[in-house]
C-alpha cells in the first residue's frame, strides 16, 4: 500500500509488486491519495487482515503527515506483516525466536552468508540505530553470534570503532560518509545507505569515475553511505549501490511472503 506521490516510494512499491508478479505471487499495488484519513488506511488494513487471500501486507513508509506511522504498523496483523515491523515480531527477532525479520536487514545477512564470510566471532559494527535498519541488524549479527557495536550519531571517535570492525554495516543516510581511513584492511563492508546526490557532489566524486559519468550525464547520482570508489581498495569485500543490499530487501520480502504464507496456512 502506498498513500501519495513520494518519487521513492513510487518506484520502490513498483519494483516490489513486479517482482512479485516476475515470481507468480499475486502482487497488487494499492495506491491511495495524499489526504486519505488515517481511519480510511486503518480500514484498509482490516479489510486485507480478514483478506484470506492475502498472505502478506506491507505499508510504504514514509506516510503523510495526517497518519500515524505505528498505528498502521501496530494494526497489521503480524502473520501477515512481511515487512516484519509490527512489535510482536520485533520482540521475536530481539529474543532470537523464530519471525518475519524485517527485509534489508534480512537481505544483509543473507549477502555475508552468500559471500562466506564468517559471521560468528566476527567483530560487527553497525553504524546507525533506526528501527528499520540499524537495530533489527544488529540484533540478527547477535543471533549469528556476532560481537556486535551499535554506533550513532553521539558515538565517540566512530572511525576508532568502525576500524575494529571485520564485518561494518553502513545505515546512516549520508553520502560517502564511511571514508577508507574507518575501515580495517580486509573488513567486509556493507552499504545500506540510498542516497541522491546533485551536480553540488561533483567535487566529491571526482575520484569515482563511474559516478562522475553519471553525475555529469544525468545532473544527479546515486551514491551509499560508503565513499566506494575508495574504500574498495581496503575492504576485502564491498556492496554496491545501487545494487547490493537494495535488491536483496526485495528478495527478502518475496521469501517473507512464502515464509507468511506457508505459516498461516498450516
Ligand atoms: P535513519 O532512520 O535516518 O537513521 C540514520 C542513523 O544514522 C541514525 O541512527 C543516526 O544516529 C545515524 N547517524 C546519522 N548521522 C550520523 C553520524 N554523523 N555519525 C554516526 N551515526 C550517524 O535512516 P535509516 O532508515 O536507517 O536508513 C539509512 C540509510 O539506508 C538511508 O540512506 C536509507 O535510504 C537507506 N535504506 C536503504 C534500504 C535498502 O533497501 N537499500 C532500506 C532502508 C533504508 P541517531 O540515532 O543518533 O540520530
Amino acid at each position: 500500500m502506498r498513500v501519495g506521490n513520494d518519487p521513492a516510494s513510487e518506484i520502490y512499491v513498483r519494483n516490489k509488486a513486479k517482482k512479485a508478479q516476475e515470481l507468480g505471487l499475486r502482487g497488487t499495488e494499492l495506491i491511495f491519495d495524499a489526504p486519505m484519513s488515517e481511519a480510511a488506511l486503518l480500514a484498509e488494513v482490516a479489510r486485507l487482515n480478514e483478506d484470506d487471500g492475502v498472505d502478506g501486507i506491507l505499508v510504504q513508509l514514509p506516510l503523510p503527515k495526517q497518519i500515524d506511522a505505528r498505528k498502521v504498523i501496530d494494526a497489521i496483523d503480524p502473520r501477515k506483516d512481511v515487512d516484519g515491523f509490527h512489535p510482536i515480531n520485533v520482540g521475536l527477532l530481539h529474543l532470537g525466536r523464530p519471525t518475519l525479520a524485517p527485509c534489508t536487514p534480512a537481505g544483509v545477512i543473507r549477502l555475508l552468508d552468500a559471500a562466506g564470510i564468517a559471521i560468528e566471532g566476527a567483530r560487527a559494527v553497525v553504524v546507525g540505530r533506526s528501527d528499520i535498519v540499524g537495530k533489527p541488524v544488529a540484533a540478527l549479527l547477535l543471533q549469528r553470534h556476532a560481537t556486535v557495536t551499535i554506533c550513532h550519531s553521539r558515538t565517540r571517535d566512530l572511525a576508532a570503532v568502525t576500524r575494529e570492525a571485520d564485518i561494518l554495516i553502513a545505515a546512516i543516510g549520508k553520502p560517502l560518509f564511511v571514508t577508507a581511513e574507518m575501515v580495517k584492511p580486509g573488513a567486509a563492508v556493507i552499504d545500506v545507505g540510498v542516497n541522491r546526490v546533485d551536480a553540488s557532489f561533483a567535487g566529491r566524486l571526482a575520484h569515482d569515475e563511474a559516478k562522475s559519468r553519471a553525475l555529469a550525464k544525468n545532473g544527479h547520482a546515486t551514491v551509499g553511505d560508503v565513499d566506494f570508489a575508495r574504500v574498495r581498495d581496503v575492504a576485502g569485500w564491498i556492496t554496491p549501490v545501487p545494487g547490493g543490499v537494495g535488491p536483496m530487501t526485495i528478495a527478502m520480502l518475496m521469501k517473507n511472503t512464502v515464509a507468511a504464507a506457508e505459516r498461516r496456512r498450516a
